[in-house]
């Protein structure tokens, strides 16, 4: 038996043989034809971008209907690429001129385009569209070929798949009916692959490292997408323990649906406000499902998946309309652009890009050194803001400079609208994201310039420790309980209190229950987490009393590792509930 460590990136837990995806690209035959076969060659390509611009219009029009037409725009845009006239002329002149075999010219027509995108000034933007010329490329060279993901569409029975890494548009593209889950060596929490998953509510871990020369196709696997867990061979002991947890999950979900319309509030009468975070605007259906109150986080850079050009502001305005109405009453915190670094760039070869870019122009730094992208979004969110309870959120603030710039900036856009007379809700609150450790030092100082703050523990995390989110050898590090990062929640919430300012956290660890429970005690009254997660949060927060957790809360401060925190927090939320999922 072999236990895999990954990343949890879509919660349950499945059994099942394994099914391996392990070609990462194709390999092309021949380089060459004889010289006058190019009719044919030319034949045999004209048939495989038809083929496949209908192959993504159906997945759109599939998806569209299930899932949404954020999703489904993926694979328009996609369609939109093989139907360019551009590219099939150069392909063909490629076949015509050099003598090229048709899946030579794809590849070579297809890696051209994504130079010129690598070689571009902010590749952050462009690396989704990246992503995208790989999933061409694959598309077209599929059906030239007429392998690697042939055999996933000819599934007779249930299997998880285990691969190096999965496109977003083969995650899409899943046989729901027979691939339980699946398991990758690469993969961040925030790739679009690790979105698709979630959305499509298939257990899924990424970025595990290493694994699939030590697995056969057919050996048994279990996938935990909630623990982010992999187990290759399990013994017979092993197998009943998941068998058991699959079964739990299971019936925990129905229990927790039970949940929905309760308020979140402590034994002891603390009422705490669960809100979601979501990345599209259809998954504010899934927000109300599980309870949320309103949406603590909306990351609108998502709005740039699939997208082959900046989203217009008609776009921008039509995403946050349909969020902001079917939400209303409830409010809804549209948090402005925070593209860069782990967000859209992960498949950019680092030596064209920043040597460092998490700590680079990405966030708030790209948005106030493009104005009129950061215009265009602040518009739309205030012409939002007419149609029910906005919020405006700033992103990676490191300093009260690039906060005054930002409130400068939406300043100026107020006028203008003003001067226009588009309506707007005038009084918008104006809050920034903690989650850089000099935001936590400066808190008290920020406080006195917003309306509200956002603790960003994904990230805080990560520039506390030097750790960096995604990259699963120093997961050990990065870690929501380490005393240095308790220590700056402390001081923020502390800041926050003294100057009235609203305090939330939306980093992860609020939708983890024993943090939670540790969050509570350290005085937070609103969490925003993973729709997914917040029923389970509820139902934390109704079997502890806040003064209980304040308790837990003050022991675990004066603690000085994070493995201490970890098993203290355990222990204590064990006690509280023992029948607790926690391991
Ligand atoms: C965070 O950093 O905690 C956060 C919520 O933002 P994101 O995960 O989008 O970086
Ligand atoms: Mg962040």
């Amino acid at each position: 038996m072999e236990i895999k460590q990954g990343i949890p990136v879509s919660p349950g837990v499945v059994l099942g043989p394994a099914f391996i995806l392990d070609t990462e690209s194709f390999s092309i035959p021949d380089r060459f034809i004889q010289e006058g076969s190019y009719p044919h060659e030319i034949d045999r390509v004209r048939t495989a971008l038809q083929d496949a611009a209908q192959e993504a219009r159906l997945v759109e029009q599939e998806l569209t209907e299930e899932v949404g037409k954020e999703i489904g725009a993926v694979f328009h845009a996609h369609a939109l690429m093989l139907e360019d006239v551009k590219l099939r002329g150069e392909i063909e002149s490629l076949i015509r001129d050099q003598h090229y075999t048709a899946e030579y010219a794809v590849s070579l027509a297809i890696r051209r385009r994504r130079q010129k995108l690598e070689n571009l000034k902010h590749q952050e933007y462009f690396a989704a569209r990246i992503t995208d010329m790989n999933d061409l490329e694959r598309r077209i060279l599929r059906h030239l070929l007429g392998h690697r993901s042939e055999p996933l569409h000819r599934l007779r029975s249930k299997v998880i798949l285990l691969a190096h890494d999965l496109t977003p548009s083969e995650t899409a593209e899943l046989d729901r009916e027979h691939i339980l889950g699946f398991a990758t060596e690469v993969g961040g929490r925030t790739s679009h692959t690790a979105i698709m998953a979630n959305v499509l509510e298939i257990p899924a871990v990424v970025g595990i490292g290493r694994f699939l020369n030590e697995v056969s196709g057919g050996d048994e696997v279990i996938i935990d997408g909630t623990k982010g867990t992999l187990i290759i061979n399990p013994d017979a002991e092993t197998r009943v323990k998941y068998e058991q947890a699959r079964r739990s999950f299971e019936s925990f979900e129905l229990d927790l649906a039970k949940l929905k319309d309760l308020p979140a509030v402590t034994k002891d009468g603390v009422r705490v406000q669960l809100l979601g975070n979501i990345e599209f605007p259809t998954e504010t259906v899934h927000c109300l499902e599980r309870g949320g109150e309103g949406i603590g986080l909306y990351r609108t850079e998502f709005l740039y998946l699939g997208k082959p050009e900046d989203p217009t502001e008609e776009e921008h305005f039509n995403a946050y309309y349909q969020v902001v109405t079917q939400m209303a009453p409830r409010p809804v915190t549209i948090r402005t652009l925070d593209l860069g670094a782990d967000k859209f760039s992960s498949v950019i070869d680092p030596a064209q890009t920043e040597r460092n870019p998490f700590l680079g122009v990405r966030s708030i730094r790209i948005c106030l050194q493009n104005l009129s992208l950061f215009k265009t979004q602040i518009r739309a969110i205030l012409r939002a803001s007419a149609f029910g309870h906005v919020k405006i959120m700033f992103p990676m603030v490191s300093s009260i400079r690039e906060l005054r710039e930002c409130r400068m900036i939406l300043t100026d856009v107020m006028e203008d609208l003003e001067d226009q007379g588009i309506a707007f809700q005038k009084d918008i609150p104006i809050g920034t994201m903690v989650e850089v450790p000099s935001a936590a030092i400066m808190a008290d100082v920020l406080a006195k310039e917003v309306d509200f703050f956002s603790l960003g523990t994904n990230d805080l995390i990560q520039y506390t420790l030097a750790a960096d989110r995604t990259n699963e050898n120093v997961a050990d590090i990065y870690n929501a309980g380490d005393p240095a990062v308790l220590r700056l929640i402390e001081r923020v919430v502390v800041a926050a209190r003294k100057n009235d300012v609203e305090v939330n956290v939306c980093g992860e660890m609020s939708g983890d229950p024993m943090y939670a429970m540790l969050l509570v005690g350290m005085g937070l009254r609103s969490l925003s987490a993973t729709p997914h997660n917040l029923p389970e949060v509820k139902r934390t927060i109704r079997l502890i009393s806040a003064t209980d957790a304040q308790q837990v809360a003050s022991v675990a401060l004066e603690m000085v590792t994070a493995r201490d925190v970890n098993n203290y927090l355990r222990e204590q939320l064990r006690r509280v509930i023992p029948e607790s999922m926690d391991p």
